[in-house]
C-alpha cells in the first residue's frame, strides 16, 4: 500500500520539535561527571577507593542485560574503578549482579571498536579501513568502489525512503535511533521484540490490557513455568521470589523439562515435555471451572466471554488426564496446583515469565495463563499480577515527515487462505515486525519492492536470529550495511560502514520512567568521556544527518511532485524545514533529559546526584537495615490502581476474541493435535537459554563473566552419553537441518533422554573478539526458523537435532 497520506494532511501531522525551544537551559543539573573534572555533587554510598588520588562518584545505570539496575561509579583520576550498587531505584533495590560488577570490562575491552571504518574487503570477511567519522559519514552517502551510498540508492528507487531497513537492539537510546529511522522516511523498521517478549507481550496484552508485573514480594503461591530465573536473570526481583520459598512464605512450583536452578530454589520441580505448557494451563483451568474454584464476583463483573471459554474448556475435556500424556504430568499433580492455587487467591501469581517464543502456541499459551489467573481474582490486587502506576515524563519527538514516494511496510498479504485478512507468514504485524519472516521473505524475493540496505544498531543478528546461514546471506544480499556498535560483533563484519558507539558508561541516555508499585524515574547519566574516537549514539546521528540531510532532500525533490508545488508555493527554505534530518539531533541529550521531567520540581536536580527520582523522595526513602530500603510507605504503594478492572479497551478480561477468528487465530486458547509433543528416534529436541552471567551475545568477550563459565556446554542425558560412549568434556557434534555445531559434553540427570540443551550465545565467528571468537557454540547455527503463527516470532524450541561424539 502506498502511503495514502495527502502532503497537506502530513504538514498539518508533522511533528515538531516540542523541546527546549529558544529557552536557554541550565543544563548542567543532568550533565554529570566527565572523568576528568567533574564533581557532581555524588553522594558517597560506598566511597570505598583504592589509590590515594582523588575519587568521586557517579549515579549511573547498568546496562549489562535490559533490568537497568542503579549504579554507581566510582572514577578515579578519570578511570572507573569500581561499579557499586546503588541502593536508591526501587526497581534494582541496591544490587549489583555478576555482570553488573563486570560492566567495567566492557568499557575497558581492548577489541572494543574504537574508530569509524569502511571496508575494503568481501562482505563479511571483516576487512576495513580506518577512516575520520567525515570519511565515514561520505561513504554513507556515496559510496566506495565496494558499495554504493544513500544517494545513488535512493535516486535509483526514486526517493522510496523505505529501500533502507532499520532494526535495532533493546536500549534505552534505541528511541533515539528511532528517531533518525522516522526522520528518514523508511517504513521499515525490525527490533528484537519477535525473538524476545512479543508474544507473551502480546497475549497478555490482548486479554488483560497490558503486560503485568508479578507482585513476588507478597505472592503465597507461585507457578514459575517455562521462566528460569534463578539462572537466566538474577535481578533484585528474582531475589524477591526464592527469598521466600521452600517454608518462607510462598510455595513455588517449577514446571520445566530440565532441573534448573530455578527447579532446585522451588518447593516442587514438575517436568513437563517441551511445547505443551498450553495443555497444563487448560487442565487446570478445568479443574477450576468444573469444581467452581475461581472468583465468581471478580467473572461476573470483569469477564468477557466466560461461558463460551468455560463451554470449550470442558466440551473439549481438557482433564488432568487428558493433559498427563500430553505434558508428562501427572494428573494428580495438576489437581493438587489447581485448588492450591485458588486457595492462595488472590496472592497468587502465574507469573508471566520474560522470555522469548519457545513453542509455536506460545501467544495462545499466554491468553491461557492471563485468564487462569484473572478467573481467582488475582489482578491488579497485592500479591497477584499487578499493573502499577507510572510517572509521566515529556516526550521530544523529533521530525517525522511523510515522503510521497516512500513505500508501506515490505510485508506480503496471504495468498493461501482465501478470505483471510493477514500476512504470508503470520496473522498480526507488530511494531517490531517479524525479524526471521521479513529476512526470509527478503531472502526469497517476496518483497514488493527492493530494499538495499540497512541501518543496525546495537543489535547482532548473527548471533541473536534462528538460521545463522540465512542471516549472512542476508547481510551479503544488502548492497550498503551500516552498523553501529561498540564491538566487533560477527554481524559487524558483515558491514560497509562501522560507526563505533561509546558504551554506556561513557554516555548520558534518555531519561525514562519505571512502572510498578513504587513507580519512578531515573537516568544513566555520564560516567566519564569517550573513550578513543567513539560518540554517543546522539552524536553519530546528529554528523551524520548533518551530512546527508540536503543531499538526500535534493532527490526528493527530484521525484517528489508534492515537494516541487509546495517549493514553488512557499519556497525551498520554508519547505526542506519539514525534511530537515538534523532536526531531532539538535539539542543534547542533557537538554532534553531536562525538558522530559521539568514538571517535577527538583527532578532533575535528584537525577543528576542519584541517578533516581520520585515525588516525595526525601520523605518516603529510608534505610531500613543492612541491606533493606523504604521507597514508599506501605500505604502509598501502587499494588492496585483500578480496583482488578482489566486495561483492555472494554475493561474486561477477553476470553473469546472473535475477530481474531477472521485472520485465521483461535479466538480462544484451545488443543491442537498439531501442539504434540514428539521426537523422532535418534533424535533430540534442542532447548536453549540463557546464563546469569551472560546476556546474549553482548557479553560473551567479557573476561570478567568468562572466568566464571568460560565455555558453553552441551547437557545430554546420562544414560544417553554412557550409551554412546560420552563422558564429561568430550567434544560433540550436533547438527541440524540447517548446520553443525560444536561444543563439549555435559552429561547429567537433570535432562530426559530425548532432549539436549545448551546455553545461548557463544560461539562467535568474528576473529576481532579475543575471547569469544570460537568459544563454544552458537545456537542459532542449528535453531530452525521456524515462526509462531500470530506475531511471527522465532519459536526457539522447534528443532529436533543429532549428536554424535567428534
Ligand atoms: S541484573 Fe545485573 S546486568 Fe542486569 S541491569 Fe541489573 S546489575 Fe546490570
Amino acid at each position: 500500500m502506498e502511503v495514502e497520506t495527502s502532503r497537506r494532511k502530513f504538514l498539518q501531522g508533522t511533528i515538531t520539535m516540542s523541546v527546549v525551544g529558544a529557552t536557554a537551559l541550565s543544563t548542567n543539573l543532568l550533565s554529570s561527571g566527565d572523568g576528568q573534572s567533574a564533581k557532581p555533587g555524588a553522594i558517597s554510598f560506598h566511597n570505598t577507593k583504592t589509590g590515594n588520588g582523588s575519587s568521586h562518584e557517579v549515579a549511573t545505570l547498568c546496562e549489562m542485560c535490559v533490568n537497568k539496575c542503579a549504579a554507581m561509579a566510582r572514577v578515579e583520576n578519570g578511570v572507573v574503578t569500581k561499579l557499586n550498587p546503588n541502593p536508591m531505584f526501587p526497581k534494582s533495590k541496591n544490587m549489583l549482579c555478576a555482570r553488573g560488577n563486570a560492566g567495567i570490562q566492557a568499557l575497558y575491552d581492548p577489541d572494543r571498536l574504537k574508530y569509524p571504518m569502511i571496508r575494503i574487503g568481501e562482505k563479511g570477511e571483516g576487512k576495513f579501513r580506518r577512516v575520520t567519522w567525515d570519511e565515514a559519514y561520505n561513504a554513507i552517502l556515496n559510496g566506495t568502489d565496494k558499495f554504493p551510498g544513500l544517494k545513488q540508492i535512493l535516486d535509483e528507487e526514486e526517493d522510496n525512503r523505505s529501500s533502507m531497513l532499520f532494526c535495532a537492539g533493546e536500549g534505552m537510546a534505541e528511541h533515539t535511533f528511532k528517531q533518525f529511522f522516522e526522520a528518514f522516511g523508511s517504513a521499515n523498521w525490525l527490533n528484537h521484540s519477535s525473538i524476545c517478549l512479543q508474544t507473551v507481550a502480546s497475549g497478555y496484552g490482548v486479554t488483560l490490557g497490558m503486560y503485568p508485573q508479578a507482585d513476588l514480594d507478597n505472592a503465597e503461591y507461585i507457578i514459575i513455568a517455562g521462566a528460569n530465573r534463578a539462572e537466566a536473570i538474577v535481578t533484585p526481583d528474582t531475589m524477591d521470589a526464592f527469598k521466600r520459598t521452600k517454608g518462607r512464605g510462598a510455595k513455588m512450583i517449577c514446571i520445566d523439562p530440565r532441573f534448573t536452578n530455578t527447579a532446585a530454589k522451588s518447593d516442587k520441580w514438575l517436568a513437563i515435555k517441551p511445547g505443551t505448557d498450553l495443555a497444563f494451563v487448560l487442565a487446570l483451568t478445568y479443574v477450576t471451572l468444573t469444581e467452581e474454584l475461581h472468583n465468581k464476583a471478580y467473572v461476573e463483573k470483569y469477564f468477557n466471554g466466560f461461558e463460551e471459554y468455560k463451554n470449550s474448556v470442558i466440551s473439549n475435556n481438557y482433564t488432568p488426564e487428558w493433559a498427563e500424556p500430553i505434558t508428562g504430568i501427572k494428573a494428580k499433580d495438576i489437581y493438587t496446583i489447581a485448588r492450591e492455587f485458588a486457595a492462595h487467591a488472590p496472592k497468587a501469581v502465574y507469573y508471566p515469565g520474560r522470555r522469548s517464543t519457545f513453542a509455536k502456541n506460545d501467544f495462545q499459551l499466554r491468553r491461557a495463563m492471563a485468564i487462569f489467573q484473572a478467573l481467582h481474582g488475582a489482578i491488579d490486587t497485592k500479591g497477584g499480577l499487578i499493573f502499577g502506576d507510572k510517572l509521566d515524563i515529556k516526550g521530544h519527538a523529533g521530525l517525522a515527515p511523510l515522503y510521497e514516494r516512500a513505500r508501506a511496510r515490505a510485508i506480503v498479504k496471504r495468498t493461501d487462505q482465501k478470505g483471510e485478512p493477514g500476512y504470508d507468514d503470520c496473522a498480526v504485524v507488530s511494531g517490531g515486525g517479524s525479524w526471521i519472516g521479513w529476512r526470509n521473505r527478503y531472502l526469497e524475493d517476496k518483497m514488493p519492492y527492493k530494499v538495499r540496505g540497512m541501518f543496525c544498531y546495537k543489535h547482532n543478528p548473527m548471533m541473536n536470529m534462528p538460521n545463522t546461514a540465512k542471516t549472512a546471506q542476508m547481510l551479503k544480499k544488502m548492497e550498503l550495511v551500516v552498523t553501529i556498535d561498540t564491538m566487533p560483533s560477527d554481524t559487524v563484519m558483515f558491514a560497509d560502514v562501522v560507526l563505533p558507539e561509546c558504551t554506556y558508561l561513557e554516555r548520558t541516555d534518555p531519561v525514562k520512567t519505571f512502572g510498578g508499585i513504587e513507580p519512578s524515574i531515573a537516568v544513566r547519566n555520564k560516567v566519564i568521556e569517550p573513550m578513543f574516537e567513539s560518540k554517543p549514539v546522539m552524536e553519530i546521528l546528529k554528523g551524520l544527518t548533518t551530512k546527508i540531510s540536503k543531499p538526500l532532500f535534493e532527490i526528493s525533490k527530484k521525484y517528489d511532485e508534492e515537494v516541487q508545488d509546495m517549493i514553488e508555493d512557499d519556497g525551498e527554505e520554508e519547505v526542506y524545514a519539514e525534511f530537515d534530518l538534523t532536526l531531532p539531533f539538535k539539542h543534547t541529550q542533557e537538554e532534553l533529559n531536562h525538558h522530559a521531567v521539568e514538571m517535577y520540581p527538583g527532578a532533575a536536580e535528584k537525577l543528576h546526584k542519584y541517578g533516581v527520582f520520585y515525588p516525595n523522595q526525601d520523605e518516603y526513602y529510608k534505610q531500613l537495615s543492612v541491606n533493606e530500603y523504604q521507597y514508599y510507605p506501605e500505604n502509598k504503594k501502587f499494588y492496585s490502581v483500578g480496583g482488578g478492572k482489566p486495561k483492555t479497551p472494554s475493561g474486561k478480561i477477553e476470553c473469546n476474541i472473535e475477530s481474531f477468528a477472521d485472520m485465521g487465530v483461535d479466538p480462544m486458547p484451545v488443543w491442537r493435535d498439531e501442539y504434540n509433543y514428539s521426537v523422532p528416534a535418534g533424535k533430540f529436541r534442542l532447548l536453549s537459554g540463557r546464563h546469569a552471567q551472560f546476556t546474549q551475545s553482548g557479553t560473551v568477550n567479557n573476561a570478567m563473566l568468562l572466568d566464571l563459565m568460560p565455555e558453553n556446554f552441551i547437557w545430554i542425558n546420562k544414560r544417553i552419553a554412557q550409551e554412546k560412549g560420552i563422558k564429561f568434556a568430550d567434544m560433540i557434534e550436533v547438527s541440524s537441518s540447517i548446520g553443525k555445531v560444536q561444543l563439549k559434553a555435559y552429561p547429567t540427570e537433570k535432562i530426559a533422554p530425548d532432549q539436549v540443551f545448551f546455553i545461548h550465545g557463544f560461539g562467535a565467528e568474528s576473529e576481532e573478539l579475543t575471547w569469544a571468537y570460537k568459544n563454544g557454540g552458537n545456537d542459532n547455527t542449528i535453531i530452525e526458523d521456524h515462526i509462531e503463527p500470530v506475531y511471527g516470532a522465532a519459536a526457539m524450541h522447534e528443532t529436533n537435532v543429532e549428536i554424535r561424539k567428534v
